[in-house]
């Protein structure tokens, strides 16, 4: 076999989280140094050769249904778990702050701080919030954005549990906006508001991932699905409601992300997609679009394309067909109604899905999206072993599925990104990859709009980026 040496910039901040080597640094008080933590050069671990993901798994790993309060959600089995992110300690500390924790991605660093309030203290939530930001902006002079989340206190469950009360975005040259509004002025459009607060989801998330596309129906069911499936495979393209991949003889793959959006990988996210200028498909849930309305609307401002991926992040067979339309409407309509632009795309929680979830989200004119691509990044095997997973089976005309809060992604991103270009594959959304580019989107040549939150300020280059060889197969 041969093998041929990419070089290539990985973030030592995220890489020296999975060696725990920043977390004693991490915890100790805010109180500024002015420069990034000094960090070790990032050491790749090797992937034991011929293994399945499954034989990985070390002991220790993550079981199904334990999750941790405030964890991303959701937790396949037989993963890994996630690093320990860097915490922001206040001093002195605001007694309605859980945590706050940062993340960088080699150019940028975003915090997620989570509060809670009890019912009778709903009132001081905005003014709350605008402490909490400037307290957190003044103490990590490194961060680039706060992003605020304020739930009810009794009910707080982590992200997937009842909705937030209050949610923010803050970029650090938006503060003065953020404070205005949290002080009953002026408008301030990267914030919402909940019109229910303390409200309980309808639906408990399924937790689990997208690793295998799983067909479920009866004998029936299965043949008739062996040529509706086999035809969609074989042809690729939009079949019968059904997309696997694209034409291997077109230079395009799709690359979407799953799970979207959340408050701290998002515009870490997005501002990787910026500069290396692709597009993307995010298939986003639609309760958490619901939460965090402005990074649905960034993603369609820097010409990514939204798609449909449930209300609740639930697997549609195991419900009523009525339950299951509901879940694709609401999400649906939640998306639109940020975007303004009708949603196309369905990818399913779990990969799941039956003849009658395939008619239903037809029937609300969405085409159900497969994968050609998973590398696993939530199974968080390591970067290496996720470049070898990516490259192994990077094609022409595929579908790579990444999902957009998993720190291992952040950690690999640009330089998939990269390894795709140098495999002569343009990575773009869906509807580019099936020749259905949306309205206004004559393919190839799109503007790219840069974020609001980003084109007002100059990006210093991060001493945390390192360059690292690494040899790919
Ligand atoms: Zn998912």
């Amino acid at each position: 076999m041969k093998f041929h040496s990419v070089l290539f910039s990985a973030l030592v901040g995220c890489a020296a989280l999975l060696s725990g080597a920043v977390q004693a640094q991490a915890t100790r008080p805010a109180a500024t140094t002015g420069k990034f933590a000094q960090v070790s050069p990032v050491t790749i671990p090797t992937a034991p050769a011929g293994r399945t993901p499954a034989e990985q798994a070390q002991p220790g790993q993550v079981q199904p249904g334990q999750v941790q309060p405030g964890q991303v959600q959701p937790v396949a089995p037989g993963t890994l778990p996630a690093p320990r992110l860097p915490r922001l300690t206040l001093n002195p500390a605001i007694q309605e702050v859980q945590k706050i924790e940062y993340l960088g991605n080699g150019h940028i660093e975003v915090a997620g701080a989570v509060l809670t309030l009890m019912p009778g203290d709903y009132a001081r939530a905005r003014a709350l919030a605008g402490y909490v930001a400037r307290r957190v902006l003044a103490a990590r002079e490194q961060l680039d954005e706060v992003d605020i989340s304020v739930y009810d206190k009794g009910s707080y469950a982590g992200f997937g549990g009842p909705l937030p009360l209050l949610t923010a975005s803050v970029p650090r040259d938006r503060l003065d906006d953020f404070l205005e509004w949290s002080a009953g002025k002026g408008s301030y459009e990267r914030a919402w508001i909940s019109t229910m607060p303390g409200a309980a989801p309808t639906r408990v998330p399924d937790r689990v991932r997208e690793l295998t596309v799983n067909f479920l129906g009866n004998l029936a069911d299965k043949a008739a699905d062996a040529v509706h499936h086999t035809t969609a495979k074989v042809l690729g393209g939009v079949q019968g409601g059904l997309l696997y991949h694209g034409s291997a003889r077109s230079a395009l793959s799709a690359l979407t992300f799953d799970d979207a959006p959340h408050p701290m990988y998002e515009p870490l996210v997005l501002d990787i997609l910026r500069r290396e200028n692709v597009h993307a498909t995010f298939f986003v849930i639609g309760r958490n679009a619901r939460a965090y309305p402005y990074f649905v609307k960034d993603m369609v401002d820097q010409g990514h394309e939204v798609g449909n991926h449930t209300y609740h992040h639930v697997r549609l067979p195991p419900l009523p067909i009525a339950d299951a339309v509901q879940e694709l409407m609401t999400a649906s309509q939640v998306i639109q109604g940020i975007t303004g632009k009708p949603v196309r795309y369905f990818r399913p929680p779990g990969g799941d899905y039956t003849p009658a979830t395939l008619r239903a989200a037809e029937s609300l004119g969405l085409t159900t999206v497969f994968w050609t691509d998973d590398p696993g990044d939530f199974q968080n095997p390591g970067v290496r072993v996720l470049i070898e997973r990516y490259t192994r089976t990077l094609r022409r005309g595929g579908i790579v599925l990444l999902h957009d809060n998993a720190p291992e992604m952040l950690q690999v991103l640009p330089t998939l990104l990269r390894l795709a270009q140098a495999h002569r594959i343009e990575l773009d959304t869906v509807s580019e990859l099936v020749g259905q580019p949306e309205a206004g989107k004559p393919g190839g040549d799109r503007p790219v709009i840069v974020s609001a939150n980003l084109t007002r300020r100059t990006v210093r280059p991060s001493p945390r980026l390192v360059p690292v060889e690494v040899t790919l197969p």
